[in-house]
């Protein structure tokens, strides 16, 4: 029997219309309503698409959006000023830096404006303080993307505690707190990279299989058990037809849009994954948009955290 299908597109959508009502008991609670400031610098055209969503996204909730751009040529200086201004901003609850930065602010430079957000207004969770809250399980705030994962597996009703997860990546964006987050759910985590010798053998003892490469179809049948939860993060755009033709048959649907539009974007689990996992997400229309949905959640959350009105929302510190 092929996989369920977990659907991160309705979940959003839905997570996002549930927001709404909250965003505005905030607003008449407060007399104002939950405040993003989001910092754009340069023009790079990937990062002007998310932010346009975000921007999009945060206004439909019912928020307050602000986008604070700085040009390419901006310091790192000005750009920890911004961030300063905003963490004594009374009107932004959250904050969040758009990456990349340019490369001319330095390889540090990053992490160090990550690290200068205010862990109350940390919306993205990158900085030191909000990934040390989540190690200790009292996070306030939890990277939007493991974050979405988690209130896809409990919303969708499959089981963590006991569990055998294996995580394939180990970023800090999402390999590490996804692995975390499901350890605070009592599974038993494995974390595998590059350098774990026989993938395929570790991900088959894998309950939950999550896969944040960034290559395309890197799962294949051999590495799932039968009836697995396989989540995917992989967002890889195809360009060539050899690997396009690796991953669908020449009559599928999926082909043919290669061949109409010249690229794909797909997962890092392979199709034929369908046949083997008891759920899988698709990309696209999996984890991708689960990813705003929580930075909507993320931001009420820090909204009402200042204001005192809830200590954790979404995914908290496990019971
Ligand atoms: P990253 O920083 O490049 O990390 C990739 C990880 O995969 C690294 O830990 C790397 O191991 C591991 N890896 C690379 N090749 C491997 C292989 N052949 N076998 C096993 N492990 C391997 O990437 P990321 O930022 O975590 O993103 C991962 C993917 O998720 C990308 O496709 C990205 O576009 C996508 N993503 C999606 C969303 C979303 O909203 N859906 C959000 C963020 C990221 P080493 O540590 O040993 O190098």
């Amino acid at each position: 029997m092929p996989a369920r299908v977990l659907d991160g597109q309705a979940l959003s959508a839905r997570m996002q219309e549930e927001i709404k009502p909250r965003v505005k008991a905030f607003t008449v609670a407060h007399g104002r309503p939950p405040g993003l400031g989001i910092v754009l610098v340069g023009n790079n055209p990937a990062s002007e698409v998310y932010v346009r969503h975000k921007v999009k996204a945060g206004s439909e909730v019912g928020f307050r959006v602000d986008l604070e751009r700085l040009p390419d040529t901006a310091t790192l200086k000005d750009a920890l000023a911004l961030v300063e201004r905003l963490n004594a901003s009374e009107v932004h609850d959250g904050i969040l830096v758009q990456s990349p930065l340019p490369k001319a602010m330095g390889s540090d430079a990053q992490q160090r404006v990550f690290d200068t957000i205010s862990a109350d207004k940390d919306v993205d969770g990158f900085g030191a303080e909000s990934v040390g809250l989540l190690v200790q399980n009292r996070p306030k705030l939890v990277a939007c993307t493991p974050a979405g994962v988690i209130e896809l597996l409990e919303r969708e009703g499959i089981p963590i505690r006991g569990k055998h997860a294996v995580v394939i990546g180990r970023s800090d964006i999402v390999g590490k707190p996804m692995a975390l987050l499901l350890l605070h759910r009592d599974a038993t985590v494995t974390i595998a990279h590059s350098r774990t010798p026989d993938l395929a053998a570790v991900c088959r003892h894998a309950d939950i299989l999550v896969a944040a490469v960034g290559k395309a179809g890197l799962v294949r049948r051999d590495f799932v058990k039968p009836g697995a939860a396989v989540i995917d993060v992989g967002m890889n755009r195809v360009a060539d037809e050899a690997t396009a033709s690796d991953l669908y048959p020449p009559d599928h649907p999926r082909f043919a849009l290669f061949k109409s539009k010249g690229s794909l974007l797909v997962g890092d689990v392979h199709p034929e994954v369908a046949d083997v996992a008891g759920a899988l997400t698709p990309v696209p229309g999996g984890v991708g948009p689960l990813t705003i949905a929580m930075l909507m959640m993320n931001t009420l959350t820090a909204a009402r955290q200042r204001v005192g009105a809830e200590h954790v929302d979404a995914v908290g510190p496990r019971e």
